[in-house]
């Protein structure tokens, strides 16, 4: 029988949990309303949501009326900037974020530069984390935004919330943070960090893929989103379009089974993660971490590995499931650029891969990684075109 390809891409998304699968099976075929309608069935579908509304507000500390269901991060993201661009135009048109942003961040802003806008890309340092003092010089009176996620996909570099919070809340500018990465990795709290819109999708958390949220802070202060969508009225009109409620039964399930697993979790997956570092260095010379290793996701590891072009060991491992420096942006082979943003050279970029641990992955699996990522570099590094005289 064919071994298992061992999966080691939890940052790029994750197979939904049994439990979960378990509590949606039933919103296909039995419990089908629209949540919309005033009868048993709709009533019934209104009540799960509600369900879901509470277990997900529950996971970042919010207001189960401040929450917004949606497709996922890209289109929250999307609303929130489109929308937030449009409510306060006439307050003023700059916004920052930073230059390590997922493409959904970077590319709607740039829309919005194209459209009068001014936007900040604030540069990271060496271990990809932002100068926090800088943020606060860079906001200025026309500041209206400032948008910085609270993980980073591909180095897994995590910034700290609580004083970006702070910042903006002294200089009262909205903060919007892209959580796709944190939810059920690190603890988010709204309340605490002042966090005043947060979006992220379900698929990086063990429910369903195309399936998300939004949460608008609604107190202290008020947000204003202008609508990008226009219909039935559904979730107050910030997302209307019927529910698609086995996915938000789904998201629902997830937030729960994470905030009960949480403690436990993320221990054990930071234990294997650094297994896997702890492995990966002693056998392999020249093998570096990119990014910071303490401010860091407990699930992520990206490394360069001096001399070993990251395609060609993906073609040596097949049996292993993960990505390279360059493949994120839609399969394209241009060098990534939040690696670029680290200062690496493109030589560098293209020697690094990306290994994401989650909920399924075991200590044998690490063990059976680290010998099979030694073996491949070991042969790569002795391919005759390969050695340097
Ligand atoms: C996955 C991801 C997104 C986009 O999620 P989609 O499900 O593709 O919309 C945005 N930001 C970050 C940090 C992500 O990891």
């Amino acid at each position: 029988m064919k071994n298992p390809v061992v999966y080691l891409d939890y940052n790029a998304t994750t197979p939904v949990d049994p439990g979960v699968l378990e509590e949606m099976i039933p919103y296909f075929s039995v419990k089908y309303g629209n949540s919309s309608s005033r009868h048993s069935y709709g009533f019934e579908a209104e009540s799960a949501a509600k369900v879901a509304r509470k277990r997900i507000s529950a996971l970042i500390n919010g207001d189960p009326d401040e929450f917004y269901f949606t497709s996922g991060a890209t289109e929250s993201i999307n609303i929130v900037h489109q929308g937030v661009a449009k409510a306060y135009s006439s307050q003023g048109r700059h916004i920052i974020s930073s230059n390590i942003e997922h493409p959904a961040v970077i590319e709607s802003l740039q829309y919005l530069k194209q459209n009068g806008f001014s936007i900040s890309f604030i540069p990271v340092n060496s271990e990809g984390l932002i100068d926090l003092n800088q943020l606060g010089r860079e906001i200025r009176k026309d500041t209206i935004l400032v948008s910085l996620m609270a993980a980073n996909n591909e180095i897994g570099v995590v910034n700290d919330l609580e004083i970006i919070g702070n910042i903006c809340s002294e200089k009262n500018v909205l903060f919007h943070t892209d959580a796709s990465q944190a939810l059920g990795k690190l603890e988010i709290d709204v309340m605490k960090m002042k966090i005043d819109m947060l979006s992220f999708s379900g698929h990086k958390f063990y429910a369903p893929k195309g399936t998300g949220g939004l949460f608008i802070r609604q107190k202290k202060p008020q947000i204003r989103i202008a609508p990008f969508f226009f219909g039935g009225g559904q979730e107050k009109g910030i997302r209307p379009g019927t529910l698609n409620i086995p996915s938000v039964v789904g998201l629902g399930k997830a937030a729960a089974l994470c905030m009960e697993l949480f403690s436990e979790e993320t221990k054990r997956i930071k234990s294997l993660r650094d297994q896997l570092f702890e492995g990966l260095k002693k056998n392999i010379q020249g093998l570096v971490l990119n990014g910071s290793y303490e401010a860091r996701l407990p699930n992520n590891l990206n490394l360069r590995i001096k001399d070993v072009r990251a395609d060609k060991l993906m073609m040596e491992l097949r049996d292993l499931a993960f990505s390279t420096g360059s493949a994120c942006a839609s399969g394209s082979d241009k060098p990534s650029y939040v690696l670029k943003a680290l200062g690496l050279d493109d030589e560098s970029v293209y020697s690094s891969v990306r290994l994401g641990l989650g909920r399924f992955s075991t200590s044998f699996e690490i063990d059976y990684t680290i010998n099979r990522i030694t073996e491949a570099v070991n042969k790569i590094r002795n391919y005759p075109q390969n050695k340097r005289n």
